[in-house]
């Protein structure tokens, strides 16, 4: 059995590795080879922790396994990351648990796979200006990938504590980009591509401050409840999303079918564009948002890239179970 550590994660798993797993695993999943299993998520009524797993299997790219893991507030204190994980991968023709790979660093390069994904298929060619919605761990990972879809040549941000946005604003530095803080009408009106990656519960984005032929990529809303865009900037959008179940249970779309706003047949998967089953976006005006809910095949998509990698590199390290 392999090991892989999250430090050699960081070695070996680069953008374009994470771009390939994700686009790849999301096609699969269109194609009906590769499915998710159904998420445990619970409260475990210990150290205020959420935990739970996410599984599936890639019959094409033969990828059987499970991310364990979830949240723990009070990590913060102790010098640990709050999102905790590990990800085991399985031999699919026999079962034998084939590795163990750290799963912290990955979830953050898949989640921003993900969107770069949809602004690699969906965003206009020329657009210029990327804005950030949110601020936290995850938005510097999201702005360096979406960074490599298109020839961006300014960021702009918002971020509901205000404080954080300097560090955002390094990360631009550090890929040549200019940054600047604006309120998100102006974020609205200026952004042909928005990210918001946030834990918000309530809309940060509406309707009418969204020019046409923006791309979307809603990537914070992952459980029921949380909420980042205006329902009616969903039903004004052409929407695509990882996974359809997902994203009208516990993601963005959650709100917009509750409020009957949109139905789940309006909902085209990311993979049915990327396997050319769906044209995309039609028109330079056509509004698109991506709702990106985090599926377990993305994890062991990327986690089976990162043995692949490590063991190709000889820093994954093998031990008898
Ligand atoms: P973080 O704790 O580092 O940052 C949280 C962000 O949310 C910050 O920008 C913070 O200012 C903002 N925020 C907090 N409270 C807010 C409020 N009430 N209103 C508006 N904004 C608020 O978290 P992170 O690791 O950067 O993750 C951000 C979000 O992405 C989380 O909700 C997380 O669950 C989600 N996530 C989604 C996926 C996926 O696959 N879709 C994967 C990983 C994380």
């Amino acid at each position: 059995m392999l090991i892989v550590t999250e430090e050699t994660c960081k070695d070996v798993v680069g953008r374009e590795d994470a771009f390939k797993a994700v686009e790849s695993v999301f096609a699969a999943m269109a194609k009906g080879d590769a499915y998710n299993f159904p998420v445990v998520r619970e409260a475990i009524g210990y150290a205020d922790a959420l935990y739970g797993f996410k599984s599936g299997f890639d019959r094409a790219g033969l990828a059987l396994g499970v991310k364990s893991g979830g949240y723990w507030p009070g990590n913060m204190e102790k010098g640990l990351t709050n999102h905790q994980s590990t990800v085991f991968l399985f031999d699919p023709d026999t079962g034998q648990l084939d590795a163990l790979v750290g799963g912290n660093y990955l979830t953050a390069m898949r989640t921003a796979a993900a969107s770069s994904v949809s602004i690699a298929h969906l965003a206009r060619k020329d657009s210029k200006v990327l804005g950030m919605v949110g601020a936290g761990h995850q938005a510097g990972f999201q702005l360096r990938a979406a960074a490599e879809q298109r020839n961006f040549e300014k960021v702009v941000a918002w971020n509901f504590h205000p404080q954080m946005l300097p560090g955002l604003g390094e990360v631009a530095e550090q890929i040549g980009l200019p940054f600047e803080a604006v309120t998100r009408e102006q974020l609205g009106a200026e952004a042909d591509v928005i990210i918001s990656i946030t834990s918000a519960h309530e809309p940060l984005m509406m309707k009418d401050w969204v020019k046409a032929g923006t791309h979307i990529a809603c990537m914070g809303t992952d459980t029921k409840g949380k909420q980042e865009t205006d329902p009616a900037l969903i039903a004004a959008s052409t929407v695509f999303t990882d996974e359809i179940a997902q994203s009208i249970s516990i993601g963005e779309t959650q709100h917009a079918i509750a409020a009957g706003l949109i139905t789940e047949d309006a909902i085209t998967t990311i993979g049915d564009v990327i396997n050319g089953t769906h044209p995309g976006r039609a028109s330079d005006d056509e509004t698109t948002l991506f709702d990106g809910t985090g599926v377990g095949l993305q994890d062991i998509a990327i986690a089976l890239a990162a043995v692949k990698l490590a063991t190709e590199q000889g820093s994954a390290k093998e031990i008898e179970l």
